[in-house]
Parts: C-alpha cells; sequence; structure tokens
C-alpha cells in the first residue's frame, strides 16, 4: 500500500493546539496578562469590545522585543522563559510552552507593537490566521501591546459556541481578577466598550482584596502566615459569620499562579469545621510558595492544575495554619465580654 502519513501545515498544527489554550476571550486575556507579567511590566491595561469578542487588548510597559524576536513571539515553541527540560523544574515564570501566542494568531486579527527600552523604534507586525501580513517600524512607547480581534473568525463553530456578552464579560473579570490578585505590585486596568470597570493601584495584597471585592471586604479578613522548610503562607480568610452562599471568593495561589484545588479546599474547609452554617462557603485568599521543584504544572495547558510532591504534608499545614488564625481571632469576643 502507498504511504498515507503527512505532516500537517504549521497553520492546521497551530489552529488544533489554540484549541486547548482558547477556550474563549478570557482565555486570551489569561495569555497576554501572563506574558506581561512575565515581561516585568509594572503597569497593564486591558481593553475590551463586546466581551472581548470583537478585540481584546493588552498593553504593558515591560520589556519589549527585538525585531527577530517580535517575529519569533508566533512560532509554535518559540519561547524565552525556557532553554531545557530541566528548566522545568525551576519555573519562575507563567509561560513557557510557547504556546500562546502562534495558538491565538492562528485564530484571531492579531496586531502587536513592542519596543524594547534600548531601541528608538519599535516594531509593528500584523498576523492573521497564522499569517504575516505586514511587519513595520514604528513609533511606540517601551513595552508590549498586542490586539487580538475577531477572535475565532475562522472557526465558526468556536464562534458560535461563544455564550451571551454577559456571561463571557464575567469570565474575563474572573481571569482578571485571578490575576490581579496574585500581583498587587502591579497596576491594572480594565475597559470595556469604553467604560472603566476596574483602575487597580499598585499596593498590597490586603487593599488589593478590598480594592476589587469592595470596601467593606477589609473588615472581614482574617490573616494567615505560616513559615516552614517547604510552604510558606500568607493572606486571608474570611470570618465564619461572613461566609457566603456561594463559593465566589475562594482563591488559591501558587508561587503566584491562580490554581484550582479540590484537595486543598477540603483543608480550607476542615479548618473552618463546626464554625459555618450549613452550605455556606468561607472566602479565602491565600497564597502559598513552595520549591519550584516540588510541583508539575505541566499537567494542562492553562495550567490551573498543578501536582504537589508532598501533599498531605501541605494540607496538614495549611489546615492548622488556617485553624491558629481563626483561634486568635475567636479570642476576640470573651476578652470583650470580660472587660
Ligand atoms: P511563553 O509565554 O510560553 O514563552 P508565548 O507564546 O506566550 O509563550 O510567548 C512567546 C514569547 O514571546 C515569550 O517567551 C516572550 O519572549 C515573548 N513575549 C510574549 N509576550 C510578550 C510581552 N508582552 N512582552 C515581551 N515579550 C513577550
Ligand atoms: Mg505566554
Amino acid at each position: 500500500m502507498s504511504d498515507v502519513i503527512q505532516l500537517l501545515p504549521d497553520h492546521v498544527a497551530n489552529q488544533i493546539a489554540a484549541g486547548e489554550v482558547v477556550q474563549r476571550p478570557a482565555s486570551v486575556i489569561k495569555e497576554l496578562l501572563e506574558n506581561a507579567i512575565d515581561a516585568k511590566a509594572e503597569q497593564i491595561q486591558v481593553v475590551i469590545k463586546d466581551a472581548g469578542k470583537t478585540l481584546v487588548q493588552v498593553v504593558d510597559d515591560g520589556v519589549g522585543m527585538s525585531l527577530t524576536d517580535a517575529r519569533m513571539s508566533f512560532e509554535r515553541h518559540a519561547t524565552s522563559k525556557i532553554k531545557a527540560a530541566e528548566d522545568l523544574f525551576s519555573l519562575k515564570t507563567k509561560g513557557f510552552r510557547g504556546e500562546a501566542l502562534a495558538s491565538i494568531a492562528a485564530i484571531a486579527h492579531v496586531e502587536l507593537k513592542t519596543r524594547p527600552e534600548d531601541e528608538e523604534v519599535g516594531t509593528s507586525i500584523k498576523i492573521e490566521g497564522s499569517e504575516i501580513i505586514s511587519q513595520d517600524a514604528c513609533v511606540a512607547p517601551k513595552g508590549t501591546s498586542i490586539s487580538v480581534k475577531n477572535l475565532f473568525y475562522n472557526i465558526p463553530a468556536r464562534r458560535n459556541f461563544l455564550k451571551s456578552d454577559n456571561v463571557e464579560t464575567r469570565h474575563i473579570i474572573d481571569e482578571f481578577q485571578r490575576v490581579a490578585l496574585a500581583h498587587p505590585q502591579i497596576s491594572f486596568s480594565l475597559f470595556h466598550n469604553g467604560s472603566e470597570l476596574f483602575q487597580l493601584p499598585k499596593t498590597n495584597h490586603r487593599q488589593r482584596i478590598t480594592n476589587i471585592f469592595g470596601g467593606k471586604t477589609n473588615e472581614k479578613l482574617v490573616p494567615v502566615e505560616e513559615d516552614t522548610d517547604i510552604l510558606k503562607i500568607s493572606g486571608f480568610v474570611g470570618k465564619p459569620e461572613f461566609a457566603k452562599k456561594s463559593r465566589g471568593e475562594q482563591f488559591f495561589f501558587v508561587n503566584d499562579r491562580y490554581i484550582k484545588s479540590p484537595y486543598l479546599n477540603h483543608a480550607v474547609n476542615a479548618a473552618f469545621e463546626g464554625l459555618l452554617k450549613e452550605k455556606t462557603y468561607p472566602s479565602y485568599f491565600l497564597f502559598l510558595q513552595v520549591d519550584p521543584k516540588s510541583i508539575d504544572i505541566n499537567i494542562h495547558p492553562t495550567k490551573t492544575e498543578i501536582k504537589f510532591d508532598d501533599e498531605h504534608a501541605l494540607y496538614a499545614m495549611l489546615r492548622s495554619a488556617i485553624k491558629h488564625s481563626l483561634g486568635q481571632f475567636n479570642v476576640a469576643p470573651v476578652l470583650d465580654f470580660e472587660r
């Protein structure tokens, strides 16, 4: 029989990969925000139109890209963040797969403008369906601006699958808040159809939480701190009486990355045992720092799940740190009473 196997053309491979990385406009926001943070931005602006379906733009004041890097950034598996397999065990950056820009450029109309600090002119590139349409020198501020227009323009099934503007905007706000919570030292803004949704100045974790969730949040927060050889915890849990009927305000960050972890969530609930009314959920904003060697974040392309080497130890430490904080907090009413 004759041979039938062929290598897929790049733009087809990119489009397939895009299916995993980009589910909706919010996924684009997440990838672009992470790139801006990896580029050491201090100020990041997000602009969206029509819930991101027409436009997602992220503007940063980070290190920018040289002309060659600007072209390379759209190649698949092209990254400045790792060089060898062993680098996967000491990751300090959000990105490392070198897939996001290639994927996004395969399924949208993308415009990149970028300039590193030490160059006078910047580079502007337009790319559509993985094909570079134009490349020019341009005037640009230091940093990078990436506009992603008409997401899924060439995959009608995906485009039709997008939800209402309200739902897609909610997803965008969720991603934006997760990233903003993890990086209070960076200022962020978010504009939708010309109106400002968030304007978050540089600050600390406590104030960033309050800026996002409203002024009253501050008085609900109980600090949680722990520092051991394998785990550093900082952050806050909400006082039990403010527990909500939904799970909206529950956040874990590991090494400044938002993650989902039913297992660690269970540890928090265990610490709250006996303190909560039925069917209510405590708020928490917990920032864990662990040795990058002790986790594997490569188990899913969107990197919201990670694998810990020693899950049981983390569980026990987290539970006991929260119990301790809640215990200290519970002492207060007794003292009041004695006075
Ligand atoms: P990854 O982030 O996994 O490396 P991406 O496809 O997201 O892959 O980006 C490819 C490369 O493009 C990055 O490694 C980085 O060198 C460069 N890059 C992307 N976004 C920016 C940005 N906002 N500022 C500076 N460089 C960027
Ligand atoms: Mg990236």
